[in-house]
This record gives structure tokens, sequence and C-alpha cells, in this order.
């Protein structure tokens, strides 16, 4: 990261931090740099390069903000994050080929993004005219019993870079319509991105300190998962960092949120429609260039049919177009940076040493197109055993290990066998097999006949082991992260009556 003092720079390039309504350069003046990862020589933008009190002040606004903020009615939260979602859709274009720029993953998908923040906004802001608590009969006369749901208070939140406005989204939007505030650290290496959803949600009305917006490295979301004044961390990240997170937030008991890394397979079966199953593959195993928390970084393929499915994966592997996200022809984008594109070299080295095959790919791209970006051929391991490093570990890039199995109980013996826990999937027409393999793989999120990716935003999303702590977002289930359950009892007898102690006779 280069630090600069941002005068140095054309001012237009240059975007600040969210705090209290007002867009503000972090104290210290100094500013980091936004690069594109598939040209470097091109700089996207330069970002305030907070320190430990720009965010200290942030969560002043948010908790100042949060006593007038909680008392709005909620189906008026909702109608500013309404206008929130339409303001996006009128500006989809433009925020998918910034994000591209700085993300690097084609167009396609960037618009895939903008959309989830699209659809995330649309469905959770509907819940501001729902927000259901439950009414339940009393045990006594004459009582009334109900449970409400609850704001918590200041919000943080921690995001990655991979999903740029889709995470911030997931994280915002549920939080702000149960009546929280909200302060967002967004990942170093995308803040555009998340400078443009703050952006709409400003220009939709969202009151002063209401959403704040730091943008830094880990120290300021280390003073995020530590301060009094914050309430609930969401954090979604590596598994290493949400660990630290864990326990930075303990002694102060907040609720914790975590959605962490993931290794996930695809199961094959010999009666799978194999040409379903490569698409899904190339899709699963190479889409976002690996770059996704539910990639296939393992295909799991049973003896009957895997050579067959070999020889044709690494057949169209191999033909993939990896260039600029921006050019109409390119089929997968850079890697996010050179530490991420350099894990990845890494990771093909330990699998050679481990001895499994390179069957296409393997090496980092350089010439001509290539030269200026992070870019490297799509990678498929075969001959790999569960017990490798490969087939265990997040690489998190365009690397996929081949397994061969007997049995498909023997393939969810192995997709079960890693310590993470996001998603999987089988290819099958076997109804039995299939539901077989839906009770008996422990993740958050399972597929018949599809890829590991592709959740939807009104089902909850997350994993289980080392990928979650138990929270779910998306779906109705943000909810339960961003709000308290509040049980109300009013007696209207008129006198004192003694909850399991004076009993009823009918
Ligand atoms: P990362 O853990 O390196 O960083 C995530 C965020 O945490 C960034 O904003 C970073 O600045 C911040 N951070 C770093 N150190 C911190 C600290 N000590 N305290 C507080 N915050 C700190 O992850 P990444 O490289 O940005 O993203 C890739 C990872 O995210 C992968 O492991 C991927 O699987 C995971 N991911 C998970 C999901 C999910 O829903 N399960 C979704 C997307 C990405």
């Amino acid at each position: 990261m280069c630090r600069e003092g941002h005068a140095a720079y054309d001012l237009r390039m240059t975007f600040a931090n969210f705090v209290g309504g007002s867009w503000v350069p972090s104290e210290s003046g100094a500013t980091f740099e936004n690069r594109n990862p598939a040209d470097t020589r091109e700089l996207v933008g330069l970002f305030a390069d907070s320190t430990t009190q720009d965010a200290a002040a942030a969560i002043a606004a948010a908790r100042q903000a949060f006593e007038s903020w909680r008392l709005v009615p909620a189906p008026k939260r909702a109608e500013i994050l309404f206008r929130a979602a339409q303001l996006i859709a009128a500006r989809k274009e433009e925020f998918a080929r910034a994000m591209t720029r700085e993300m690097g993953k084609v167009l396609d998908e960037t618009r895939g993004d903008v959309q989830e923040a699209i659809d995330m906004t649309y469905f959770l802001a509907a819940e501001g005219r729902r927000l259901h608590g439950q009414t339940a009969p009393s045990e006594l006369r004459d009582k009334f019993a109900m449970s409400i749901r609850q704001p918590i208070g200041v919000c943080a939140m921690i995001t990655p870079w991979n999903f740029p406005m889709a995470i911030p989204s997931w994280k915002i939007i549920p939080a702000l319509v149960c009546g929280n505030t909200v302060v967002l650290k967004p990942s170093e290496l995308t803040p555009l991105s998340a400078v443009h959803f703050v952006q709409v949600l400003e220009e939709a009305g969202v009151p002063p300190g209401v959403v704040n917006m730091v943008t830094g490295g880990p120290a300021v979301g280390e003073m995020l998962t530590t301060h009094p004044d914050v309430a609930v961390v969401s954090f979604t990240g590596s598994t290493a960092v949400g660990r630290l997170v864990n326990q930075n937030a303990a002694p102060s008991f907040k609720k914790v949120h975590l959605e962490m890394g993931g290794k996930n397979a695809i199961m094959i079966m010999d009666d799978a429609n194999l040409e379903l199953a490569l698409e899904g593959c190339l899709w699963g195993g190479f889409g976002t260039t690996g770059q996704r928390c539910t990639a296939a970084s393992r295909v799991i393929v049973h003896e009957r049919v895997h050579d067959r499915f070999v020889e044709q994966f690494v057949a169209r592997a191999s033909a993939l177009r990896v260039g600029d996200g921006l050019a109409a022809a390119t089929q997968v984008g850079p890697s996010i940076s050179e530490k991420q594109l350099q894990k990845v070299m890494g990771y093909v080295e330990i699998g050679v040493q481990e001895g499994a095959t390179v069957a296409c790919g393997g090496r980092r791209l350089t010439d001509g197109p290539h030269a200026h970006g992070f870019f490297h051929e799509p990678t498929i391991f075969t001959g790999v055993t569960p017990g490798m490093r490969i087939a265990r570990e997040e690489i998190f890039g365009p690397v996929v290990s081949v397994i061969k199995c007997g049995s498909a109980d023997e393939a969810v013996a192995i997709a079960n066998d890693v310590a993470y826990g996001l998603s999987a999937s089988i290819y099958t027409q076997d109804v039995n097999r299939a539901f077989r393999a839906m009770r008996d793989v422990y993740t958050g999120i399972f597929y018949v006949n599809a890829p590991t990716i592709g959740a939807e935003v009104h089902l909850p999303f997350g994993g289980t082991k080392a990928t979650g702590n138990g929270h779910r977002e998306a779906g109705l289930a943000a909810l339960d992260v961003f709000s308290e359950w509040k049980s109300v009892y009013v007696d209207f007898s008129g006198k004192l009556q003694r909850a399991q102690i004076d009993t009823e006779s009918v």
C-alpha cells in the first residue's frame, strides 16, 4: 500500500470517509492507492488511509444517530431503502464497470454483484412492513404476551474484496431496516464500490450518522472490533482474520457474526449428466477466477466416469480466455493482487511437491495483454488425494483439485473431511443419492445438479465449522443478526398474578 499526501493527485479521484453525514479525509491526511488488477498502471482512485481516531469518530457519529434512527418507524426506514434500491438500479452499469476496474472480475459478474445489492435492498427493505414478532397466549388470565424485535445499536461491518457491493449490502440493509446504525470498513482492495453504495444511501435520504464508512486497513478493523460502543460486529473474510475478530470482540461481549473461508466440493456420480457437470465445474471452479467463498475448488468424481470427465474438463479449462474483465471476450479475470497471485502460485508448487499432476495450466501469465496484471492460467490438478493440502486448504484462485472416489458414500465422506463447511453440490440422476447427500453433507448451502455457487438473496447464506459461527446472512435469518428479541407481558388483571405459582382453576 502506497501512502501519499492526496493533494498531489487529481482530486476527482480522491475519495474520503463518510462520517456523520459528511465526506471527510482521514485526520492524518494520508491516502492509499487502489489500482486495477488487470493493469496496475491504471489508478482507480485514492482513498482515506484512516486511523483509529477516524474509526472512533465514525463510531461516535453512529452512536449519536442511533437514538433517533431507532425511533423512525420501520416502514419509513424502508421507504428510504427502497429509494436506494432504485438509485442503484439506475446506475447498475456504471457501478459494474467501476467494480471490474477495481476488482477484476468480468463485467457480467460485476453486473451480477450490483444486481445482488439491488435484490437484497428490495427484499430486506420490505421487512420494514413486517419485522414480525410473535404473540402467544399467557398461562394467566387477563394477561397478554408477545415478543418484539429490537435494534441493538452500532453495528460494525468489515467486508472483503470479492463481492465489493453485494456483501456490504447483505450487512447494511438488514441492520438499517431493524433500526441500527452502521460503520462500514470495506476491503482496502475494493473501496470504490463501497463508496458508491454509501453515496446512494446518502442520496436516498439516510440521515446523517446512520451510515458511516471508514476506509483503511486492519488497524481500523481492530478499533471497530474492540470499541465499547460497538454492539454488533459482522465480518466476512478469511478464517484467520475472523478468529482474531472473534477474540478481539469477546471481552466486550459483542454479538459477532462471522462468514469465513470455504473449500467447497462438487461431487460427480457415475450416472451424472456429464455435460451439465462439466459446465458446472467450469463455472464453479473458474468463475470469479476462483475467488468466491463458494468456489468449487474440489471436484470429487466417481471412478467410472473419472477419465472421461477429466479429459473434457481439461480441454475446456485450457480454452478459457483469461484477460481484462472489461473485454467482451474475457471469461476469467485476474487475481485481485500480487499477494493473492503469489498465494495461488505457492499452492501450485505445493500440489506438485505433494505428487499431484498439473493436468492443465499451472503458470502465471505475463506476456502481451497480461503483462501488467495478476493473471494465472486456469489450473487443474489430477491424482489428488483427500489428505493433500491442495485438497484441504482454501486457495482462492483458479485452481481446481480433482479427487477420485468409488461411491456416493465415499464422496460425501471426502466432501465432509475438511475444516470448512460453506457449500457443496452433487451431480446425479438418482433422487435417492441426491437426497442422502443433501442430508449428510455438513455445509450451510447445498445444490443438486448445479455448481456450488449461485445463492439467492431471500435464502439464508453462510456455513458451518470454520466457515461460520452459527449465524446466517441474507434471507430472514439476517434479521436475527441485527435485532434482539424482547418479550413483553402486559397484565390487565389489576392484581398481582404470579407465573408458575398462581395456577388457574378451570
Ligand atoms: P481478509 O480476512 O484478509 O480481510 C477481510 C477484511 O478484514 C478486510 O476488510 C480487512 O481489511 C479486514 N481485516 C484484516 N485484518 C483485520 C483485523 N485484525 N481486524 C479487523 N479487520 C481486519 O479477507 P479477504 O482477503 O478480504 O477476503 C477473502 C476471504 O473472504 C476468503 O477467505 C473468502 O472465503 C472469504 N469470504 C467469505 C465469504 C462468506 O460468506 N463465507 C464471502 C466472501 C469472502
